[in-house]
């Protein structure tokens, strides 16, 4: 595994100790949510509270620059900020999720937000934001929740901010601005949304079908009948480069998207079966291409809803000349790309998104950044 590749992934980037030992202890829990430096990640419907000045209009998601400046973010906010009716329904009814304790900035890094275009954005993108604190400035050992909210509760955030003057509440997509988060912010946005969406979907136990309660800090749901812990699940999914002879890539067009998007063949694991094997069938199910050795490159969370995407890179069998066969039924195209067939802007191939594994898997065939296309 390449280091490089793994951390240019934008979902598996994180700055928080998961604190395992901490979520069994209700009180130890009380004291750091009552206390001063703690913040709380708060999401709707998988969206999430955006830091003051941010701007998500502006971004397609698709590796286009946004034409503001300012760039995206989460808002962490200290409980005591939130309204009183908000915390007691969580409090009472909702979850409050111990996602840890924040590491602090990385060595190296000024603040958590990467890749900049300059001082200048930087200096305009926190003067932007200084209005709520931004994770990348959390100090080291600040407890970190998150809730997600109803309707109504996110109706009483609004209705306090306008009394209080402020700006209405606005709501970001993590698929369209992860690339353009700090490390803390898409560590502990991916990490909550994963979170919420497997209560979402267990509600209930498996086995019985009796209501499951939320136990140690939201990381166990029980089962009171048979007495019974469940634990959050992944989906892990492997997602593969395939080069040819030529060094050309393969790219397929899925029957869900629009017509010229392309993007690496990709499908789950099935139970019984290794990320190799899965790699391998999954390859030739969608194409009737045949590889070798797929070898593993890096892997990142994609919790849409509940995926783990393990990326590798594989050469076609020199034994088995491929014959392109898409399945007709998810992959209704399949094509091999030169370099300079990828990166032409006169193509009107549309490539994944920049918070996906697949562009960077793209990226590190093609040997950089492929070239941003002009803003429509
Ligand atoms: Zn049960």
């Amino acid at each position: 595994m390449s280091r490089a590749f793994q951390s240019s992934l934008p979902l598996a980037r994180h700055r928080i100790d998961r604190d395992h030992a901490a979520r069994r202890d209700d009180a130890l829990l009380d004291a750091r949510w009552a206390s001063q430096e703690a913040r709380v990640l708060v999401l709707h419907k998988g969206t999430a509270l955006a830091a003051a000045g941010a701007d998500p209009e502006n971004w397609d998601g698709f590796g286009h620059r946004p034409t503001s400046r300012v760039r995206a973010g989460v808002a962490l906010v200290s409980p005591a900020a939130l309204p009183g009716v908000v915390v007691e329904t969580i409090l009472t009814d909702g979850i409050r999720l111990y996602l840890g304790l924040a590491l602090g900035a990385a060595e190296g890094t000024t603040g958590g937000r990467d890749g900049g275009d300059g001082a200048e954005a930087e200096a305009e993108a926190v003067a932007a934001v200084t209005e709520q604190p931004v994770a990348g400035a959390l100090p080291s050992g600040s407890p970190v929740f998150a809730v997600s909210l109803g309707d109504e509760q996110v109706e009483a955030l609004a209705t306090a901010a306008r009394e209080a003057g402020e700006p209405e509440p606005v709501w970001i997509n993590l698929r369209l601005v992860a690339a353009d988060l700090g490390d803390s912010e898409a560590g502990a946005f991916t990490e909550a949304l994963a979170m919420f969406n497997w209560h979402a979907t267990h509600t209930h136990c498996p086995r019985c079908g009796a209501a499951t309660l939320v136990e140690s800090g939201g990381w166990v749901r029980r089962c009171p009948v048979q007495d019974i812990e469940l634990f959050p699940r992944t989906d892990a999914a492997v997602i593969v480069g395939i080069v040819d002879e030529h060094d050309r890539l393969l790219l397929g067009s899925n029957a869900m998207w629009e017509n010229n998007r392309f993007s690496l063949l990709a499908g789950f694991v099935e139970p019984g079966e290794s990320l190799e094997a899965a790699a391998i069938r999954e390859i030739a199910e969608e194409s009737g291409v045949v590889i070798d050795d797929p070898e593993y490159l890096g892997s990142q969370p994609w919790p849409f809803p509940a995926s783990l995407m393990v990326g590798f890179l594989a050469k076609v069998s020199p034994d088995h000349p491929p014959v392109l066969r898409p399945d007709g039924d998810e992959i209704l195209a399949l094509r091999w790309f030169t370099r300079d067939e990828i990166a032409d802007p006169e193509s009107g191939v549309l490539l994944p998104g920049s918070s996906s594994i697949a562009r960077a898997i793209i990226e590190r065939w093609y040997g950089g950044p492929l070239p941003e296309p002009e803003p429509a």
